[in-house]
């Protein structure tokens, strides 16, 4: 599950993890004062070069950038906030970031002296393991590394909260970019990006984040429409719509989930369905290959407890994991369909 940046960052800060004062601004909320730096909060990296991160200097800029912000598709996805922060003044963008190295079961330190939105061009890049016993001296040599040795006894706090942080909230990915040097010589977390392991979620009650559909793609058809589509791949997808219009029922939308669909990408898919008042059914055909059938079977179960009136579900699921979907399904009594015209022919019968 991937974090928005303000998430990220109310994690850092409970480690002491240094980060810009800041406020997160909803459409209806009071705009902030001037100047400040005005991030949409959307899944996807590469904010600042599509527009998503701008300075506002007066409070006439204010008003205009957030309405801008708020506008602005970022990979397809709009912010549903913006994150207000304090200017800082850059003297110098790092990177930093800690990764699993699957191939050694490690935990991994990767820093880069120049950070910042062009960070990919970067080969230089700096790699230490970091373990329960060797954060000082991974410090030390991240000090060494960046050509700061006045930051050294800084940067092993650093180090050794970031490893704290990472290992205690279960992230798979923690990045820091830039980790800025202030004109004043501190070191704070400009941005960040955390990835957290769903398969941890069990020992974590709060973690309760703004998830959305992205990657998933979804076209309205018939506001009216009684009969919603959710498949995968844009072929499958089409197919069943077509399907649903050949037996004489009226579909009401495209749903592509897409290859990366997780447990909560697809529970977020089934939430843009709500816009629907006359739905009487749900189709739901999956050619499980990338995207694994018991995901989309917990986000099923998920969608059933968070949406209350959800219109019947009409399920086939076939392919990488269809056995433990149906298995998960058969503990929660709901029914699967062999094919999807069996599936379509009880939604005529109904
Ligand atoms: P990303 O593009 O999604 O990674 O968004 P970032 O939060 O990393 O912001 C992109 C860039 O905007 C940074 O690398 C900085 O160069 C710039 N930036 C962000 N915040 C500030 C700030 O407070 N002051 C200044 N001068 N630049 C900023
Ligand atoms: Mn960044």
């Amino acid at each position: 599950m991937n974090l928005l940046e303000y998430e990220a960052k109310s994690i850092l800060r409970k480690f002491n993890i240094p980060t810009p004062s800041g406020a997160v601004i909803r459409s209806d909320s009071k705009p902030p004062g001037s100047p400040v730096v005005l991030k949409s909060q959307v899944h996807s990296g590469g904010r600042g070069k599509a527009g998503g991160v701008r300075l506002a200097k007066s409070d006439d800029e204010v008003a205009k950038t957030l309405s801008d912000i708020f506008r602005l598709a970022i990979k397809g996805e709009k912010p549903r906030s913006i994150l207000a922060e304090e200017v800082l003044e850059i003297n110098r963008e790092i990177y930093v970031s800690l990764v699993i190295n699957r191939s050694d079961s490690s935990i991994e330190l990767v820093a880069n002296r120049d950070g910042g939105v062009e960070v990919e061009s970067q080969t230089d890049f700096g790699r230490w393991e970091v373990s329960d016993g060797n954060q000082e001296t991974v410090g030390r040599k991240l000090a060494e590394y960046l050509d700061l040795p006045e930051q050294e006894f800084v940067l092993q706090d650093l180090v050794k909260n970031l490893y704290e942080c990472f290992v205690k909230e279960d992230m798979i990915l923690l990045e820091i970019n830039p980790l800025v040097l202030t004109a004043d010589s501190k070191l704070v977390a400009g941005d960040a990006k955390v990835t957290l392991d769903d398969d941890a979620k069990f020992r974590h009650d709060d973690w309760i984040f703004e998830q959305t559909s992205a990657g998933s793609n979804f076209v309205s058809l018939d506001r009216q429409g009684t009969v919603a589509t959710i498949a995968n791949g844009a072929g499958l997808a089409m197919a069943t719509v077509d399907a649903v219009h050949a037996r004489g029922l009226k579909p009401a939308n495209f749903l592509d989930i897409g290859g990366g669909a997780t447990v909560d990408s697809v529970v977020a898919s089934f939430k843009q369905l709500s816009g629907f008042p006359q739905l009487t059914a749900i189709v739901i055909n999956i050619f499980g290959g990338i995207v694994r059938c018991d995901d989309v079977a917990r986000a099923i179960i998920e969608a059933r407890k968070q949406f209350d009136n959800l219109p019947t579900l009409y399920i086939r699921l076939s392919g990488n994991r269809a056995k433990e979907a149906a298995e998960l399904l058969a503990s929660e009594s709901i029914t699967l369909y062999p094919t999807l015209s069996d599936a379509l022919r009880e939604i005529s019968n109904a």
